[in-house]
């Protein structure tokens, strides 16, 4: 049982994935926040860091890109992860033997790569799943845990509109709000509050945007990302949710390039449409309406497999009439 483990455990390091959204970020932290009070010493961390939407969350000023040095950790708990590769090097670097692993997600794809597994696809985020869980081990909700968990049922619901919202995400919602969360700041920092730059990669978005057969997706070069100001690996959740809502559109797919090369996609879709189908073709995964993947440059033939493989999809999965 996961609970004797972190029973036992001493220092746990706590992951997120790659590229975090507000439920891995708000699960990481409220992880984080509940072993303290468990008297654990504890490390979070991610590849990629704590977006600065994020920062003022409990603890995330202390997410690390990577375990300590030297560290000895009893348990590596993996957040938000559909798979082991989307710990990132944050795994991968620790030394062998590496420390037992446990995987809490709600991803349809997961792996169950966790030596424990605690997989609930139905939930609705990584954090509705905590909500239930960390009581199981004994920790107290308190507002600071109540504020991460909510901004991860918020992101990953869209603010509880997605199609796995269900009473008892509205119920895990109440009741963080009556511990001290605050559902209007939240919302308004989680889904909405956006920084110029990602305003300017839209319109590059919107410029190239093409509707082929049900599919509304824009690919969008390197040079684009670095006109509009935008280093890294900007995340383009917010435009695709935005093609997909188009009323012309089924499903919804923003690509963009990264600086390795590599083609980053991103897609949204609608029942009984499926894109976690599409991504697992790429070796991605995610869940039916919301998908990723990674895959080869140069950006024009990557759009051309990825245009193929949704149209394929749309035409397959379209229901009877
Ligand atoms: P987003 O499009 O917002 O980056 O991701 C949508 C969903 O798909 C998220 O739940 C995310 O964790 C998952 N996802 C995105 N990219 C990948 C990927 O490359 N591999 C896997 N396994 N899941 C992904
Ligand atoms: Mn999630």
């Amino acid at each position: 049982m996961l609970r004797f483990a972190v029973e036992k455990a001493g220092h746990v390091l706590v992951i997120a994935h790659v590229d975090p959204d507000g439920d891995a970020i708000g699960s990481l932290t409220a992880v984080g926040q509940a072993m303290q009070q468990l008297g654990k010493r504890v490390t979070l961390a991610c590849d990629d860091g704590a977006p600065a939407r994020y920062l003022g969350l409990p603890l995330a000023g202390e997410v690390r890109r990577g375990p300590r040095a030297n560290a000895a950790y009893d348990l590596v708990i993996a957040v938000d992860c559909a798979d082991a590769s989307r710990m990132g090097r944050a795994y991968e670097s620790l030394p062998e033997p590496k420390p037992t692993l446990a995987n809490i997600d709600h991803h349809v794809t997961n792996t169950h790569f966790g030596a424990f597994n605690v997989i609930d696809p139905a939930a609705s985020s990584t954090a509705e799943i905590l909500h239930r869980w960390l009581p199981e081990l004994g920790v107290e909700l308190t507002p600071g845990i109540a504020e991460s968990l909510l901004t991860g049922i918020i992101t990953d619901s869209m603010g509880f509109r997605t199609t796995n919202v269900t009473a008892a995400t509205l119920r895990a919602a109440a009741d963080l709000v009556e511990v001290g969360a605050d559902i209007a700041a939240i919302s308004l920092n989680a889904l909405h509050r956006r920084p110029l730059t990602t305003a300017k990669i839209w319109g590059a978005g919107l410029d190239r945007m093409r509707l082929d057969g049900g599919l509304l997706w824009t690919a969008i070069p390197r040079a684009a990302f670095r006109e509009a100001g935008i280093e890294g690996s900007p995340s383009s959740a917010g435009l695709v949710n935005f093609l997909a809502d188009v009323d012309e559109a089924v499903m919804g797919a923003v690509l963009s390039e990264t600086d390795e090369g590599k083609v980053r996609v991103t897609m949204r879709t609608q029942p009984p449409y499926n894109v976690a189908e599409v991504a697992m073709q790429f070796g991605g995964g995610g869940h039916a309406m919301a998908a990723g993947c990674t895959l080869d440059g140069p950006l024009d033939e990557a759009a051309a497999k990825l245009v193929a493989a949704c149209r394929a999809a749309i035409s397959r999965q379209a229901a009877p009439v």
